[in-house]
């Protein structure tokens, strides 16, 4: 409409002095980054739908399991019994079932160990050069008799972690085939240089154990409509692919050790003590604070005995992808119940007394809040128990995950060992919901459990405390990382063991991926319908990537190919920057006021021109010398008004309707922005307007804006008060990679530089990490 009044707009331009590359533009002006995802994804079928929610024939397998297991903590060794019915709810006929065997990464035929790059340095630790020689012949699998239900040995073939059994007939659609084995390994010490998630730690000063089970007995491969048998080696870093169903677990153990395990104890009569007994069904209503059920001095009393004795702690657990379990006689428990879902979830936690003071006031208040917060963000958690172990470790399994955090000797501990402490258990407990429940393939994708629980594990730090560690720039920590240089930068959709940067690839960028989509690109009314969709529908089932793509899109109406092709599958950064701005104002002066500031505007030039150079190279012009020369351009005034241009602009003025009349006689600021896309990651444009009178404003406006020219983009403002500086992104949202180029005008900020005497590190001695032990010596 401005256009059309035919009025010319003055410009005060504040014109940038920067250079910019025409080539390179060109060049990515439509790298596609707005076309849909297409052919990347796979087909939606009667199993998967286009909208991302499960088909009318969706189907997944299942395996229940009854297994008989003994520890022996003399030789740190377990033997076992399993007896597997698997039920073949696939259209398909199977001729043979794959099962995992993740004990042998341990063992002498791995090749986990061969294809681990190393190398020799000066100063080496004696742990990475055991890892180097990897005697392991002792590890993996040392029984392991397959039969069938009648007793019968079964052919099976053995690939390292997987093992094949041919089946004496096809396995049809509907039908189930059982299977026993027998097996045994000796356990191996996860505080060695075998490390891994399973094992025991040795605690020479009382000379116990503490065993933290998990992959512990051949478990079902994954057959399903997407990828058939999920049988890819288990190199030690993709996780697992399992299948649901039922468990009953009889665990034979030291009659003096404290067991926790996945499902619901069956026997506690048989394996607690009277008191225990009594305490465990006071903690059961017990909803304010967690019930001690064996006590730190119960522990440390049974700590100095080994009873040859033994007892069976049995377990019954439903609907679960694994089963996993821990056992020692240093164990202090206690529990407290969780109302959740309109049924109780018994919270607890297991720990040595090297675990207290911390896990007696955390632990188990962790759990039951990360039970609640995920829930609410997702469904009621279904089952039974949640169960934190202190374990040196941090590894999930369905109802019991492993963790660290022990604080010093004299019960002081730092910051840093608290709040890992706190993220480690909500991150671990967090897992029961993802990949536990919603159940994804992590051999294949470690980013669809991990980014999404590391995306919850962070808004339920938020709710835990406000002044959490965490709550600093979410986005932002993910820019070294986006930073770096393009040979260690790998798309998210990358498989978990060919990824070069492990926890910024896998946890960090998906989560902040989808921090970002729920604060800046969908807003968190959309995203939060949306991310419970997501897990609503595939809970208690196995997703793939594009069902979580496609959801997020069906639940929200919110187009997000360009997203996901930039985060997901693409390695570029966020780097746009403020490359130019303009400053416009509407001309609405009268024909005289016009002229004037054309005149003014004409002498100012003239100022320029050095007169007195002029004369004294040229004396005399032609023009002035011979007056025939000269005609009415030589004397007319140009800055004269005529009654022409009075008429018109008089015309003019009647020809505009109330509305437009006030348009014209504002004093509206025009701000031409353009920005540039430097980094190739389309987002969003946040741009804060700072006015001269002190105040602020913040516009938003969606990566859609890009669509059209990728690389470079210019768009009006129209502002009343005056801007005195323009800030993109000001909050920090979008992991913008460089923020000096997100200032206009530019500000430079110094970076501080140390200057320090002889050969010694900082100015200022260490402050330390522990201010507690600090403020205890000071009172001493
Ligand atoms: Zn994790």
């Amino acid at each position: 409409m401005i256009r059309k009044l035919g009025l010319a707009l003055a410009v005060f331009a504040l014109v940038s002095t920067e250079s910019w590359s025409q080539a390179r533009r060109s060049e990515q002006n439509h790298a596609e980054r707005f076309e849909q995802l297409g052919t990347m994804l796979r087909s939606p079928n009667v199993y998967r739908t286009a909208s991302g929610a499960p088909g009318h024939m969706y189907w997944q397998q299942q395996a229940n399991y009854v297994i008989d297991v003994e520890l022996n903590d003399d030789n740190q060794s377990i033997s076992g019994r399993e007896t597997v019915t698997y039920i073949n709810n696939s259209p398909d006929v199977l001729t043979y079932l794959w099962v995992q065997l993740e004990e042998n990464q341990r063992g002498p035929e791995s090749d986990a160990p061969k294809v681990a790059e190393s190398s020799i340095n000066s100063r080496m630790t004696m742990r990475t050069l055991e890892g180097i020689l990897w005697e392991n012949e002792e590890f993996g699998y040392k029984v392991l008799n397959v039969k069938d239900s009648e007793g019968n040995a079964l052919p099976v073939a053995v690939n390292k972690t997987m093992m094949r059994i041919d089946l004496p007939e096809p396995l049809k659609s509907g039908e189930s085939f059982s299977f026993s084995v027998d097996w045994s390994f000796n356990i191996t010490d996860r505080m060695s240089y075998i490390s891994g998630r399973p094992g025991y730690e040795f605690f020479p000063e009382d000379g116990n154990y503490l065993y933290t089970m998990a992959e512990w007995f051949p478990r079902m491969a994954v057959y399903s409509d997407f990828e058939g048998w999920q049988n890819k080696q288990f190199f030690g870093r993709g996780e697992f692919a399992l299948v649901f169903g039922d468990y009953e677990v009889r665990i034979t153990v030291p009659a003096d050790h404290m067991v926790g395990a996945t499902g619901v104890l069956q026997n506690p009569e048989e394996v607690l003590s009277a008191t225990e007994l009594e305490r465990w069904n006071k903690a059961k209503k017990t909803y304010d604070n967690p019930v001690i059920i064996r006590t730190q001095a119960e522990a440390e009393k049974l700590e100095k005995g080994k009873s040859k004795d033994k007892k069976t702690w049995i377990f019954k657990a439903e609907n679960v992808r694994d089963f996993a379990w821990t056992s020692s006689r240093k164990f202090i428990w206690d529990a407290m119940a969780v109302k959740q879902g309109g049924k109780d979830v018994m919270a607890m936690s297991y720990y040595a007394k090297e675990g207290n003071p911390l896990w007696e006031q955390y632990s188990t208040r962790v759990v039951a809040h990360t039970i609640k917060s995920y829930s609410a963000k997702t469904f009621d958690y279904p089952y039974p128990t949640a169960i934190s172990v202190e374990g040196s470790n941090g590894m999930e399994y369905p109802m019991i995950c492993f963790n660290y955090g022990r604080p010093d000797k004299d019960g002081t501990y730092s910051e840093a060992v608290k709040y890992g402490m706190i993220s480690v258990i909500i991150h671990e407990v967090g897992h029961n919901f993802f990949p536990m429940i919603v159940n994804s393939d992590e051999r294949q994708w470690t980013w669809m459990d991990e980014g999404l629980n590391t995306f919850m594990q962070f808004m339920a730090e938020q709710e835990w405390d406000r002044n959490y560690p965490s709550r600093r720039g979410p986005a932002h920590k993910i820019v070294p990382y986006m930073r770096s240089e393009k040979q260690y930068l790998e798309p998210i959709m990358t498989n978990s063991e060919n990824i070069i940067q492990f926890g910024p690839n896998a946890y960090a960028k998906p989560a902040t991926a989808l921090n970002i989509l729920r604060e800046t690109v969908m807003g968190r009314e959309l995203f939060d319908f949306a991310f419970k969709e997501y897990a609503r529908r595939w809970m208690f089932k196995h997703p793939t990537p594009e069902d979580l793509f496609r959801t997020l899109e069906d639940a929200s109406a919110v187009d997000l190919d360009w997203f996901w092709r930039g985060w997901f599958y693409g390695t570029e950064p966020v780097d746009i920057a403020i490359q130019d701005v303009k400053w416009f104002k509407l001309d609405n002066r009268t024909p005289a006021e016009n002229k004037a500031a054309e005149k003014a505007e004409f002498e100012r030039e003239e100022t320029y021109i050095s007169k007195e150079f002029n004369k004294a190279d040229v004396p005399q012009t032609v023009l002035e010398a011979d007056p025939a020369t000269r005609d009415f351009y030589n004397s007319y005034d140009r800055f004269a008004i005529t009654p022409e241009d009075e008429e018109e602009y008089k015309r003019f003025m009647a020809s505009l309707s109330p509305k437009e009349k006030e348009l014209m006689n504002s004093d509206l600021n025009f701000y031409e922005l353009t920005f540039e896309n430097v980094g190739g990651l389309v987002m969003p444009l946040i741009i804060e307007f700072q006015y001269a009178d002190g105040t602020s404003e913040i516009e938003r406006i969606p990566a859609e804006i890009w669509k059209l020219n990728e690389t470079e983009v210019t768009k009006v403002f129209a502002k009343e008060k005056e801007v005195v500086q323009f800030v993109l992104d000001p909050m920090r949202e979008t992991a913008d990679i460089d923020e000096s180029s997100n200032y206009w005008p530019r500000q430079y900020q110094p970076s501080r530089f140390e200057l320090f005497k002889g050969r010694g590190g900082a100015r200022g001695a260490s402050t330390g990490d522990n201010p507690m032990k600090r403020a205890q010596s000071k009172r001493k």
